[in-house]
């Protein structure tokens, strides 16, 4: 039944002259379709390279607009229309303005987690694949407010002995991943290394081995000598690595680790968005000139 599904995937998908990315945590079916398949930062080098008519944008929305922004020229389909990102959500454009109208001063980092209209608002964007590298390379000045996400921010603050301020979101699914989660899977897997994602609350990233993006762990995975890995991240990412890597054992935490979001993107959805229906990103005029340049930035220092 998949598979037929999956050839009808790929004949459509010629047919149309579109292209399928794909984020690391969406469904392991959906991965098996992908023309490509990874991170924000990965995902938005391909949207900027993209020459196909379609993207088919297999992702949330935020990421979605930051494929059109980059793409401009061609359609981006979001085959679930209701995959959001509620840390995206927690840092909407009216409060960012009232933010910055009380702090004119400020220098704004804006994880890529953030919505078009946030964007337009901020100085530069950054994923946590290259958070890192951005930000030591900032006025650190001047003030510097890092969002949305608190965890992220407060990770590369006692990462890098820095003091940005932080918006208060979070990633709820990250968020939910707590030090006694690693502490039980540690006990399980004493000789597996423990890769959490930067998303994860700092005294979670304490007892991990790294704290890296989704792609800082395939990397880490290929350099390493260890035969077993705990992952703390959504759990997407272990059909990933378990494909690139099927001589490593990989292990998941006590409770699933799910994005809802992520996982509303199916193969029939997939389909059916070759096929006319799912959401097309549109954006105003002004949004497009605004938010494309925070992340342009990004893109020249990544
Ligand atoms: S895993 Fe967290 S940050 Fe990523 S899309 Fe889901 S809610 Fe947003």
């Amino acid at each position: 039944m998949n598979e037929d599904l999956k050839a009808e995937i790929t004949k459509l998908k010629h047919e149309k002259h579109a292209t399928i990315l794909v984020h690391n945590y969406v469904e392991a079916d959906v991965q098996d379709i992908a023309d490509f398949i990874g991170d924000s930062l990965e995902l938005s080098r391909k949207a900027k390279e993209n020459q196909a008519e379609i993207i088919i944008f297999c992702g949330v929305r935020f990421m979605g607009e930051t494929a059109k922004l980059l793409s401009p020229k061609a359609r981006v389909i979001m085959p679930a229309a209701n995959a959001g990102c509620p840390m995206a959500e927690m840092c909407q454009a009216e409060a960012l303005r009232a933010w910055k109208a009380a702090n004119p001063e400020a220098y704004i980092v804006a994880y890529v987690n953030t919505t078009a209209a946030t964007k337009a608002l901020v100085d530069i964007c950054v994923t946590s694949g290259n958070a890192e590298r951005i930000v030591t390379k900032l006025d650190m000045k001047r003030p510097v407010m890092f969002l949305p996400d608190q965890n992220l921010g407060a990770n590369l603050n006692r990462k890098l002995g820095l003091n940005m301020m932080l918006w208060n979101g979070y990633c709820h699914t990250h968020n939910r991943i707590s030090p006694d989660d690693i502490r039980q899977a540690k006990a399980q897997h004493p000789d597996s290394s423990v890769l959490v994602h930067l998303e994860c609350k700092p005294e979670v990233v304490e007892l991990a081995d790294a704290a890296l993006s989704t792609a800082g762990m395939l990397t880490f995975v290929q350099k390493s000598n260890a035969k077993s890995f705990i992952i703390g991240t959504e759990e997407g990412m272990i059909y990933r690595l378990e494909t690139l890597f099927p001589d490593r054992q990989f292990y998941g935490l006590n409770h699933p680790i799910l994005c809802p979001n992520m996982k509303r993107i199916t193969l029939p959805l997939v389909r059916d968005a070759l096929l006319g229906k799912g959401l097309e990103i549109q954006l105003s005029d002004e949004i497009m000139t605004k938010a494309v340049l925070p992340i342009e930035r990004m893109l020249e220092m990544s």
